[in-house]
């Protein structure tokens, strides 16, 4: 916005003192390709062209990235058509070079992943989210916004003649525009601009493990991912992704968080739980995934469990080649009174505010695709601003 308009003053206020404090640096680090997504959604359209995006933008700003590409592999039978699914997605998505491999063609890729088939994706890269978030927030400043860390918004205010007033923990912001992008507290945010409750924020904490160097030199350096079940396509699966800083980390696994910010299980909010368990929706996706749910939980306290898992598709994989726990993130899911997990990004638009509701995974891949859309979408409507005049 800054960028296009520099005549606009845009403030991006930020309650945690350090950029990407929470999913932006929580996650696998992985630009997705954009083979999972409905076509025509919009995770489906923003994962492939942010995926593009990013790669141009690290080359730009020297951000560390590799291409390591992905193999999504089904170790039985009955997954084949799910994957047929998959690569007809990718296909339609336009994910660039994906391709279908036979048990052999996998084994040339990756010998030492055992798969009766496989999609492969070389557009899949590994990065620091983090860092992205650093070199996007320096070039912000540069081309003229103002980036307050520390500054928590408390409140929302529409008032008449279009504009609203934005209450901080550093006093109000009168504006003409408002977008909030608030990942694990979208929900509350949206709420103090007067947004309907639903979709709520569900927070799902998942913990990573670590294959040891030895184990992870047996691998060819793709991502490798599990067919997801079809019921649940939403959470991938336990996967082994190599790391930017050289690791090669298995999971995550997604459990109930015990707080919305809770990455500890010792950071427990009584009222958090008790208002996430008196949720409809959530009691109703439960019903439908209880099993699920609880396997999951099994898998981060038993490391044992896990290596098990993972045998399906690394059969020489044991408990001793994982250093259990290095990482943990929580996501945020939006759930739909009625149960259902809303799969695809979600915006609230009732001028002067705009609410993103639900921007799951792939939404690192897509940010500067999502930036570009919620940017047009902000500043239509807006009018160029008289030189000199600001105000935004
Ligand atoms: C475990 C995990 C793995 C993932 N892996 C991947 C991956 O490999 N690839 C991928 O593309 N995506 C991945 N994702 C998804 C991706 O991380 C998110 O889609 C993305 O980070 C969302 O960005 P965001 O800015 O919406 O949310 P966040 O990064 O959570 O940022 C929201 C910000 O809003 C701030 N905030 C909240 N309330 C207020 C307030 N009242 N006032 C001011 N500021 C406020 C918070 O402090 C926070 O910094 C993963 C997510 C998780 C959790």
């Amino acid at each position: 916005m800054v960028r296009r308009d520099p005549g606009l003053d845009v403030a991006l206020i930020e309650k945690e003192t350090t950029p990407a404090a929470h999913q932006s640096s929580h996650n696998t680090g992985v630009i997705h390709a954009g083979v999972y997504y409905i076509p025509g959604s919009l995770k489906a359209r923003l994962c492939v062209e942010g995926n593009r995006l990013l790669y141009d933008y690290c080359a730009e700003k020297d951000v560390p990235v590799e291409r390591r590409g992905k193999v999504i592999v089904a170790t039985e039978e009955s997954e084949l058509d799910y994957l047929k699914t998959l690569f007809k997605r990718g296909q339609a998505n336009q994910v660039p070079d994906i391709a279908w491999l036979s048990r052999e063609e996998l084994a040339e890729v990756e010998p030492a992943v055992s798969g009766i088939a496989a999609v492969r994706t070389p557009s899949t890269g590994i990065l620091s989210y983090r860092a992205v978030t650093e070199s996007l927030a320096r070039d912000f400043q540069t081309a003229g916004g103002t980036y307050r860390l520390g500054v928590a918004c408390t409140g929302i205010e529409h008032r008449a003649g279009g504009t609203a007033v934005v209450e901080t923990s550093s006093g109000p912001i009168e504006t003409r525009r408002v977008v909030t992008c608030c990942g694990l507290q979208s929900d509350v945010v949206a709420g103090l601009s007067g947004d309907g409750p639903d979709p709520r924020i569900v927070a799902f904490r998942g913990s990573y493990a670590a294959l040891r160097p030895e184990a992870a030199a047996r691998l060819g350096g793709n991502a490798i991912y599990p067919v997801p079940r079809p019921e649940i396509p939403i959470f991938l699966g336990v996967h082994v992704t190599p790391q930017i800083s050289g690791e090669m980390w298995v999971g995550p696994t997604a459990v109930l968080a015990p707080s919305r910010e809770g990455y500890r299980m010792s950071q427990i909010s009584l009222p958090h739980l008790v208002s996430t368990l008196r949720f409809r929706g959530f009691r109703k996706l439960m019903g439908q995934h209880l099993r699920a749910a609880l396997e999951e939980g099994v898998l981060e306290l038993r490391p044992a469990l896990l290596a098990k898992h993972l045998q399906q598709m690394l059969p020489w994989v044991e408990e001793a080649d994982l250093i259990p726990r290095v990482a943990n993130g929580v996501r945020a899911q939006a759930v739909a009174a009625d149960g259902s997990l809303v799969e695809d990004f979600e915006i609230h638009d009732e001028r002067p505010v705009m609410n993103v509701r639900n921007a799951p995974s792939p939404g690192a891949t897509s940010c500067l695709a999502l930036a570009k859309m919620l940017a047009d979408q902000a500043l239509d409507g807006l009018g160029r601003t008289v030189a000199g005049g600001g105000g935004a």
